[in-house]
């Protein structure tokens, strides 16, 4: 079951990654979740009172299996349209091999998680900045150091609805950058992946939601500010 975080915005869990949906008149994906996933997000699509005819986009906030596993599959079903930086577009069109994570561990689970897809194809490359038609306009917002080409999405309705992807993880202690034992893994340049919570922190948002843990709903940027003022001590 999806859950619900606002009126028409969804979580859709599958294992431990979260993919979410906008569902106004044409449904907008954030992510495409694990590979093989197409019904567990149509399911989410009719619990919303929609149909796979309905899902129009997808918006990707990076190009990790576990962000893009089921985007092949979508788009044959659906003929969505998808969203992507050029930078991580080059990997999700199997043009580049991802870059080894940053440490370790990370490189050694990354060749079980993270087996190679099928390519797609990125209608739309996205900066920082844009504004894209979908969902009465979503913002981009370019966080780069979790994955070199990683952005965020910024939707202005109901006060504010931040959807971090990885740019932010909210698995233990609220919301943090994707770096650490827990959460970096995969992280490529965690510095940048600091200033890129930064970023996200000054922002007003009264909703986040995180490619891996739970939403934060009210006043949710007072939570990463507080998280900023952790980092600097
Ligand atoms: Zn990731
Ligand atoms: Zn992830």
């Amino acid at each position: 079951m999806a859950k619900q975080v606002l009126p028409g915005v969804y979580q859709i869990g599958m294992l431990y990654v979260n993919a979410f949906l906008i569902a106004q008149d044409e449904i907008t994906l954030i992510d495409s979740g694990t590979p093989k996933r197409n019904e567990t997000i149509f399911k989410a699509l009719s619990q919303s009172g929609k149909t796979p005819a309905d899902l129009k986009h997808i918006a990707i906030t990076h190009h990790h299996v576990d962000h893009t596993g089921s985007l092949a599959s979508l788009v044959e079903a659906t003929g969505a349209r998808t969203y992507i930086h050029p930078v991580d577009a080059l990997v999700v069109r199997g043009e580049k091999s991802p870059p080894n994570p940053a440490t370790l561990l990370g490189r050694i689970v990354d060749r079980v998680a993270h087996p190679k897809l099928e390519p797609v194809i990125a209608d739309e490359e996205v900066q920082d900045g844009d504004e894209l038609p979908v969902a009465g306009g979503l913002t981009v917002i370019f966080t780069p150091g979790h994955t070199a080409g990683h952005v965020s999405y910024f939707w202005p309705q109901n006060g504010g609805v931040l959807f971090a992807g990885d740019a932010a993880g909210n698995i233990v202690g609220g919301p943090g950058p994707p770096v650490g034992a827990i959460g970096g893994s995969f992280t490529e340049d965690p510095e940048q992946a600091k200033e890129s919570f930064r970023k996200l922190a000054a922002l007003e948002f009264d909703t986040a939601c995180f490619g891996h843990g739970g939403f934060l709903t009210g006043q949710a940027h007072a939570a990463f500010r507080r998280a900023v003022e952790k980092m600097a001590r």
